[in-house]
C-alpha cells in the first residue's frame, strides 16, 4: 500500500452517530468495527460501530462476497451513500460502494464483545479494550469522561485553582499505615494516599485549589468498594467553613447527577425505587449529625458507643433508613485525622462531614486546624512525631489563612451514577489485592 492511498483510507468523514442528520444521497466514509453480519441471499447487512454508535451498511456483488470473508470485529471503512431504510433500529442505512479492512480480528475472541455471550467481570477486565466494543460498557467511560469535564469546569468557575501535587512522596502524608513503599535511590518512598498536606500548603497562597488525580492505599481490602488505586476529587479552600464545603458539594453532585439524567444515560440510582434522579436533584440532602445517627442506629437494634466509628454493619443500617444521599456531620474528634478542627460548641467532637449513599461513603471533609500549636498537640495524641512533619508544620508559621476541604472518592461516585454494584464495574483497569495486570 502506498503511503498516500493508506492516508486516503484513514480519512473518514464521519462518526456513526452523524448519518442520521445528512441528506440521502451524501457520500460518507465511515470507519468502524464489524459487530453483525447477515447474509440472507443476494443482500448483506453488516452492522458496523465505532464508539458513538452503530450504522447498517448494504452490501451487494463483489462488495458482499468481500464482507463474507472478512471476522467480526475486524476494524474497516466503508465507502458509500446515505439511503432510506426499512430497519426499525436505524434511521438511515449506508449502501456500500467500498469496503477496506484495515486489521482482521483473530478469532476465536477471549470474550464476546457484544454482550450476548455473557462474561463475568474478571474475564471482561482481563480483555477490558475488547469489553469496551460493548456499547453498555463504553458509554461508562464516556459519562465518566463527561462528568471530569463538568466537575473541573465546576470549581474553575467557582474560583478554585486546579493543581497537581507529587504522588512520590518522602514520607507518609497522613501518618497512617495504608502506604505502599519502594526503594527510591537508596532511600524509601511512598505513594500518595492523599494530596491532603500539599492541597493545605497550597491555600496559603493559591487561596482555593482542587486536584483530580489517583491516589494509592495498601489496604487489604475484598470490598466492592474499595480499590488500591482510586481516583480522588481533592479540594481546600481558605475562609471557608465545613458547612460551605458541603453546600459547594452537594451542589456539585447534583450537577453530576443532572448531566447524568440529560445525557440519556437510563439507568437508575441504587435502591431508590421510589425516588427518581429528579426528586433526587430537587430537594436538600439531609444532613445528620454523627449523634444522630447513633440514635437512629439504637432504634434500629444496633447499639454503637459514643465515640465508635460506624462500621460496615452500622453503615448498611443507616443505608437502609436513608437510602439516598445524606450527611454525616460532627464526628467525635477522636476519630478523624490530626488536622480535622475540633467543634465549636463541643471539643469532643469535630467539624467534619461524610457525604454517604446509603452505606456507601463517598465524601470526607471537614474545617482543618490551623493553629499550629494545636496541631502538634493533635500529632502527639496520636501517637505521630512532629518532626516528620517539619516540612508542613513551618508553614502554618507563614500566616495560614482557616481553611476546609474535601476529598471525593470519584469511582465510588461513578458507582452511584451508573447503579453499578462494584467499583472495578467504572474503572478502565482496576488494581485490587488480586490484580495488577492488565
Ligand atoms: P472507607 O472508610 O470507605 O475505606 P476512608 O474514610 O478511608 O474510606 P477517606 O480517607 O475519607 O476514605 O478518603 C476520601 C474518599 O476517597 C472516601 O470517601 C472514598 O470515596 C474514597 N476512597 C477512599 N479509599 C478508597 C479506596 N480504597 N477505593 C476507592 N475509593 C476510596
Ligand atoms: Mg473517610
Amino acid at each position: 500500500m502506498t503511503p498516500n492511498k493508506f492516508k486516503k483510507l484513514l480519512t473518514r468523514t464521519h462518526f456513526s452517530k452523524d448519518l442520521k442528520n445528512l441528506q440521502i444521497g451524501s457520500d460518507v466514509r465511515v470507519a468502524g468495527w464489524i459487530e453483525d453480519f447477515r447474509d440472507i441471499g443476494k443482500l448483506g447487512f453488516l452492522t458496523l460501530r465505532d464508539v458513538t454508535g452503530a450504522i447498517q451498511s448494504v452490501l451487494l456483488g463483489p462488495n458482499l462476497e468481500k464482507a463474507k470473508t472478512i471476522p467480526r470485529q475486524s476494524s474497516i471503512l466503508v465507502v458509500g451513500t446515505i439511503k432510506p431504510t426499512k430497519s426499525r433500529e436505524f434511521e438511515v442505512e449506508v449502501s456500500v460502494k467500498e469496503i477496506h479492512v484495515y486489521s482482521e480480528a483473530i478469532h476465536s475472541l477471549p470474550i464476546d464483545p457484544t454482550g450476548r455471550i455473557e462474561s463475568n467481570l474478571d474475564n471482561r477486565l482481563d480483555s477490558r479494550a475488547l469489553d469496551l466494543r460493548n456499547p453498555k460498557i463504553s458509554k461508562i467511560f464516556v459519562l465518566r469522561s463527561q462528568l471530569l469535564k463538568i466537575i473541573r469546569d465546576f470549581f474553575i468557575l467557582r474560583g478554585f485553582i486546579e493543581v497537581n501535587t507529587p504522588k512520590i512522596i518522602g514520607s507518609a502524608s497522613e501518618g497512617g499505615s495504608n502506604l505502599f513503599s519502594f526503594d527510591y535511590f537508596k532511600r524509601k518512598g511512598y505513594l500518595a494516599q492523599s494530596p491532603q498536606l500539599y492541597k493545605e500548603q497550597l491555600i496559603l497562597s493559591l487561596d482555593r485549589v482542587f486536584e483530580i488525580a489517583p491516589f494509592f492505599r495498601a489496604e487489604n481490602s475484598h470490598t466492592v468498594r474499595h480499590l488500591n488505586e482510586f481516583l480522588s476529587v481533592d479540594i481546600e479552600a481558605a475562609y471557608l467553613d465545613y458547612f460551605d464545603i458541603m453546600d459547594i458539594i452537594e451542589e456539585l453532585v447534583k450537577l453530576t447527577l443532572k448531566h447524568t439524567i440529560e445525557s440519556g444515560y437510563h439507568a437508575d440510582l441504587p435502591n431508590s425505587e421510589s425516588k427518581s434522579f429528579l426528586d433526587v436533584v430537587s430537594s436538600p440532602f439531609p444532613r445528620l449529625s454523627y449523634e444522630q445517627c447513633l440514635k437512629d442506629l439504637g432504634e434500629m437494634d444496633e447499639k454503637v458507643n459514643f465515640g465508635d466509628d460506624l462500621l460496615d454493619s452500622s453503615l448498611r443500617k443507616l443505608g437502609e433508613k436513608y437510602n439516598s444521599f445524606y450527611f454525616i456531620t460532627n464526628w467525635p474528634l477522636d476519630l478523624k485525622p490530626f488536622y480535622i478542627h475540633e467543634n465549636d460548641e463541643n471539643p469532643l467532637l469535630s467539624k467534619s462531614f461524610d457525604l454517604q449513599y446509603g452505606y456507601l461513603e463517598l465524601v470526607s471533609g471537614g474545617t482543618r486546624q490551623h493553629d499550629v500549636s494545636k496541631l502538634k498537640h493533635r500529632l502527639q495524641d496520636q501517637g505521630l512525631s512532629i518532626d516528620s512533619f517539619t516540612n508542613h508544620l513551618k508553614t502554618f508559621e507563614w500566616g495560614m489563612p482557616p481553611h476546609s476541604g474535601c476529598g471525593l472518592g470519584f469511582d465510588r461516585l461513578m458507582m452511584v451514577l451508573s447503579n453499578l454494584p462494584n467499583i472495578r464495574e467504572v474503572v478502565l483497569y482496576p488494581r485490587d489485592t488480586s490484580r495488577i495486570s492488565p
